[in-house]
């Protein structure tokens, strides 16, 4: 068994050194084959070309990435996942927040059989009003969205079995929803506590405004793991509630009319049941435009509408 570990750096020059120390003593302790893949993310002072010497004392367990400008954290970790080869793989941030000392912690529970293991900082280290109450929320959104329940989905460092993590590509700020997504092909997910420190050099690449897109692309994860395959079933259904209360309230107009004689036309009712009605076929055909889309992602790619565990046969 392989691990891959994959960090990605943006900006985090002072930091490199001490995480390469932390990580070989850790990795070089452990009865498995490993490699370190970082990926620069067009960082601005110099990181790159201390991580490209890294590569070049360290060919066999060193790999260096350099994107070309800066990507995002998604992306950077997109990219190491497409060059690893481990059949683990773990992914942390490069600012020594996480530990690596805590690795052997997140294997021990992929070796009890776990495909996803999430890292936990139960005793985060970082400001209360800024990250730590936003974080909490967004973590009860998460799983209650997702239904896959994760105290700390912002945190890094976590562990995959490789087969769960490489069937999908990664947008936006995605990378935090990986566990819900694996969730999904049938992945059995745990969560260990691990240690976290303060960012003890350089500064947070973030604000509140990625509260904003995380909900964003919260709607994104839970529509793609609830409909992508079957859209109409959500479009449609907003439709036929659309056009049923239109239809529902169109009757109500006729039966006044018939029974007390008013007309429906002075009513403020009849464009409301009239729109509703129109916006109500609106959404299904837009069901079936997204149901042509999504036998063509699925087709185009060949990929299959199910995972599978194992197949056992006797030839
Ligand atoms: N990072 C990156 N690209 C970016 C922003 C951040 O590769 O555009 C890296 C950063 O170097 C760090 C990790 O992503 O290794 C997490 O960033 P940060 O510590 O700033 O986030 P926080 O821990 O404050 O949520
Ligand atoms: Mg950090």
């Amino acid at each position: 068994m392989k691990l891959s570990v994959i960090i990605p750096v943006y900006n985090e020059a002072v930091t490199l050194n001490d995480i390469r120390e932390l990580l070989f003593d850790t990795l070089s302790s452990m009865k498995h084959a490993w490699e370190i893949i970082f990926v620069d993310d067009g960082s601005q002072d110099g990181s790159y070309q201390i991580l490209k010497n890294f590569a070049e004392e360290h060919p066999k367990q060193i790999t260096t990435i350099g994107l070309r400008r800066n990507f995002g954290q998604t992306a950077a970790i997109a990219a190491g996942i497409d060059h690893a080869d481990g059949e683990i793989i773990i992914l942390m941030d490069a600012d020594l927040q996480n530990d690596p000392a805590d690795i052997p912690l997140l294997l021990g529970k992929i070796n009890e059989g776990y495909d996803v293991v999430s890292g936990w900082r139960s005793d985060r280290q970082d400001k209360f009003l800024t990250r730590i109450l936003p974080s909490r929320i967004a973590n009860r959104i998460i799983s209650w969205v997702t239904g896959v329940y994760l105290h700390d989905y912002g945190c890094t460092l976590k562990a995959y079995r490789r087969e769960v993590i490489t069937g999908f590509r990664l947008y936006g700020e995605m990378h935090r929803f990986i566990p819900a997504y694996a969730a999904h092909i049938g992945a059995k997910i745990t969560e260990v506590k691990i240690r976290h420190h303060s960012r003890k050099y350089g500064k947070t690449k973030y604000g509140l405004e990625r509260m904003g897109k995380v909900i964003l692309d919260l709607i994104t994860v839970k529509f793609l793991i609830s409909y992508s395959l079957k859209p109409l079933y959500l479009f449609g259904g907003i439709g036929a509630f659309f056009s049923f209360s239109g239809i529902l309230i169109l009757f109500y107009l006729m039966s006044r009319r018939m029974v007390i004689g008013i007309s429906p036309f002075s009513s403020p009712l009849f464009p409301t049941s009239i729109m509703l009605v129109i916006l109500g076929f609106q959404s299904i055909l837009m069901g079936l435009i997204a149901e042509l889309l999504a036998r063509t992602y699925h087709e185009a790619q060949g990929k299959p509408t199910y995972t599978i565990r194992e197949i056992v046969k006797d030839n």
